[in-house]
C-alpha cells in the first residue's frame, strides 16, 4: 500500500492574525499588548481583559516555561502519523501570554517537568512557520526580557 503523506492543517490567515504568521516567517514570535498592560495570544481584535482595541504587537524574547503537556502515541490526523510520539504542550512566554505548541528536540536527558525553562524554535512546515519550543539546555542563559 502506498503511503500518502498528508500535510499538516494550515492556519486560517485573517486580517487579525496576519502579523502573527508573517512575523514567524521573519523569525519573530509576536504577541499583543493592550494599553491596559494585558498581553495575550492568540490574536484577537479586542483585549480579553478590558475589551479595548488599543493594543500593539510586541516581540517575544522566546523564553518560556512549561505549563502542562501530553504525549500523543496515536495519530488522530494522518499528517502526524510519521511523527509519533509527539508532545503537545501549553507554554507560558516570559512576557505572560500562553500558547498551545509542540515540545521538540526531546533527546534532552531530563524528563519534562512543570516550570521547565524552554526556548523558542521556529520550524517551517510547508508554507507556515510554527512556534515550537525546546528544553533550554542547562547553562544556556535566558534572554533578558525588555521591561
Ligand atoms: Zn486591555
Amino acid at each position: 500500500m502506498e503511503h500518502i503523506k498528508a500535510a499538516l492543517p494550515q492556519p486560517q490567515i485573517t486580517s487579525v492574525n496576519q502579523t502573527y504568521w508573517d512575523s514567524l516567517k521573519a523569525g519573530d514570535l509576536m504577541f499583543q499588548q493592550c494599553a491596559c498592560g494585558h498581553r495575550w495570544l492568540p490574536a484577537r481584535t479586542e483585549c480579553p481583559s478590558c475589551l479595548a482595541r488599543d493594543w500593539q504587537w510586541k516581540k517575544a524574547t522566546g523564553d518560556a516555561r512549561l505549563v502542562t503537556w501530553v504525549v500523543y502515541h496515536h495519530a488522530y490526523h494522518p499528517s502526524v502519523a510519521d511523527r509519533l510520539p509527539y508532545t503537545v504542550a501549553v507554554v507560558e512566554l516570559a512576557e505572560g501570554p500562553r500558547l498551545v505548541t509542540n515540545i521538540v528536540e526531546q533527546d534532552h536527558p531530563e524528563p519534562l517537568r512543570v516550570d521547565m525553562p524552554l526556548a523558542l524554535r521556529i520550524e517551517v512546515e510547508g508554507d507556515t512557520s510554527l512556534p515550537r519550543f525546546a528544553v533550554r539546555p542547562p547553562g544556556e542563559a535566558e534572554t533578558m526580557a525588555p521591561h
